[in-house]
């Protein structure tokens, strides 16, 4: 701990992001960068607790307390306030394969953590994050660093989001070849087609694939596995298999009108907006143009808040975000006590774009849909909804209960869906024999499951690239043959003299 006393010395403090007004006409990221001495005095403020809880990453009521990668936080906050700037990127990398998209990107459940957060502000760990290895390229440390010996043991990793990309990584670091099967025209999964570049650059996810490669990592894309190359040919040409598909069907809105021209899913508008911008500057036209129109998103997630700050920096007329639950509490509540996940209200970057363009957070809390009315030529021209309670059912289950005269009529031109995803899709789990479980995930265990193949960890349904690292990193690494999945799958099979 270099400074005792910093953290009552400094206040928190973080780069105040790019005007929303100004940001909205590019599709740059948002962020800015603080200097140095700002930098060192909110590395200050860690008291290197002695349980420091933003590093345990336990699940506290379902919810991430902590970092799940359990990045040496204390130690990085100490030698960033002391300028040790190498030796800082080196902790760093010894937890996190890509620094770069958890410090952009990640929730922070560090900071929700933070035993300073108890009654003070917390430290701001994610902004160190990122500045640690921003910094690292900027000086050429960051570096290709391929194996020194080959095992000569082949593992096809299907799916390059960031659980392929870490497992890759470490089945990589360890000697094995890698060979990644993606469908998409590029690498990266999410990172690359469903967060936007706002956000998280692409340039940045590039810079780090091409790392990857130059370490020996065969990436080969619009390959798709299960469909066009049967998932068993892999079979035959890898000793091992890892399946980090992600969870990618939509959770759809089975309402009337659901059929009418201008109601798509969240990733329908993302992808084929950040592939227009890549493949042409928008020149193209090959996008869902949001511009001069009512736009209605529907969910309040991070998924729903892209696709608000994509409608925006097209020039949309009016945006309206729907959402079925409760507008959270501004401070935390009795029942959601620290080190928990603080469950409370936050003005993200989508929404803080809108306030400021058009006057008001666009969320409408409590809210539902029940039916789209389209024009004659089959176009959504409306939106109708109403309100709920949540009550209890008798099996003691909360349900929503329509409120009676809480009907509205808004005016939607675009309707995006962005309510959440059900699972993984089927084709590669069939054709590869994957059990399921009733939740149509791999049905997966922790540990050799004694059969040929060997059940991956399975996260459930959370969304946040740290668990997706933490469980592909830590799997790929103790036995570097199988990942994982958060929503979808990591699921080896087959270790066939890969010494696991
Ligand atoms: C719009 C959006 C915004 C998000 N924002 C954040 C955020 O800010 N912070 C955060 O922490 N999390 C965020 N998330 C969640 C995060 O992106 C996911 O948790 C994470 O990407 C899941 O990683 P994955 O590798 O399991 O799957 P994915 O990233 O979905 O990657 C799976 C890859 O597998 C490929 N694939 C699937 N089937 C096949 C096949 N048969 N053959 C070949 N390839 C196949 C897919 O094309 C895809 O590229 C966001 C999610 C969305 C949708
Ligand atoms: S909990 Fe907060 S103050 Fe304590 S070591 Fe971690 S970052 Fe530092």
């Amino acid at each position: 701990m270099g400074k005792p006393t910093g953290f009552m010395e400094y206040e928190r403090e973080l780069p105040v992001d790019r005007s929303p007004l100004e940001r909205v006409k590019d599709w740059d990221e948002f962020h800015e960068h603080f200097s140095e001495v700002k930098l060192q005095q909110q590395g200050a403020r860690c008291m290197d607790c002695g349980i420091p809880f933003c590093h345990t990453g336990q699940l506290i009521g379902g919810m991430a307390s902590g970092c799940p990668i359990n990045n040496l936080i204390p130690e990085w906050n100490d030698l960033v306030y002391r300028g040790l700037w190498k030796e800082a990127l080196e902790r760093l990398h010894k937890t996190n394969n890509f620094p770069e998209f958890t410090g952009r990107v990640c929730p922070a459940p560090c900071e929700g953590s933070c035993v300073l957060g108890l009654n003070e502000l917390p430290v701001t760990i994610k902004n160190i994050e990122c500045a640690i290895i921003d910094n690292g390229f900027e000086q050429g440390w960051v570096t290709a660093e391929p194996p020194q010996k080959r095992t000569g043991k082949k593992v096809a990793v299907i799916g390059s989001g960031p659980a392929g990309l870490a497992c890759a990584a470490q089945l990589n670091r360890a000697g094995h070849l890698v060979t990644v099967y993606e469908r998409a025209d590029r690498i990266g999964g999410l990172l690359m087609y469903g967060i936007p570049n706002m956000k998280l650059d692409k340039e940045i996810v590039q810079r780090r694939i091409d790392l990857m490669a130059a370490e020996g990592v065969k990436f080969i894309t619009n390959a798709d596995i299960g469909d066009g190359i049967p998932a068993n040919k892999l079979k035959d040409e890898f000793d091992a298999i890892v399946i980090c598909t992600g969870a990618t069907k939509p959770r759809d809105m089975p309402i009337p009108g659901r059929e009418l021209k201008g109601i798509h899913f969240a990733m329908e508008f993302l992808h084929a907006n950040t592939k227009s911008l890549l493949d042409s500057g928008h020149r193209n036209g090959n996008y869902i143009l949001a511009k001069d129109k009512h736009v209605i998103v529907v969910g309040g997630g991070d998924t729903g808040t892209d696709c608000v700050g994509t409608a925006m920096r097209h020039g949309c007329k009016t945006l309206t975000q729907i959402e079925i639950l409760p507008r959270p509490p501004d401070t935390r509540q009795p029942d959601n006590p620290w080190p928990e996940w603080p469950k409370v209200y936050k003005l993200d970057y989508g929404q803080e774009e809108v306030a400021a363009k058009f006057g008001d957070d666009p969320r409408i809390y409590l809210t539902t849909g029940e039916k789209f009315v389209g024009d004659d030529k089959g176009n959504v021209k409306e939106f109708h909804t109403y309100e709920v309670e949540w009550t209890k059912n008798e099996q003691g289950a909360f349900i929503p209960k329509r409120v009676p005269g809480s009907d509205k009529v808004l005016k939607a031109d675009l309707v995006l869906l962005a309510m959440g995803f059900l699972g993984p899709e089927e084709s590669v789990l069939t054709q590869l024999g994957v059990e399921r479980d009733s939740r149509s995930n791999a049905k997966a265990e922790f540990g050799w499951s004694g059969r040929s193949t060997r059940a991956a960890a399975r996260r459930g349904n959370a969304t946040a690239i740290l668990w997706v690292g933490r469980i592909s990193r830590s799997e790929a690494a103790s036995s570097p043959a199988y990942s994982l999945l958060n929503i979808a799958v990591g699921y080896l099979l087959r270790r066939r003299g890969l010494g696991l």
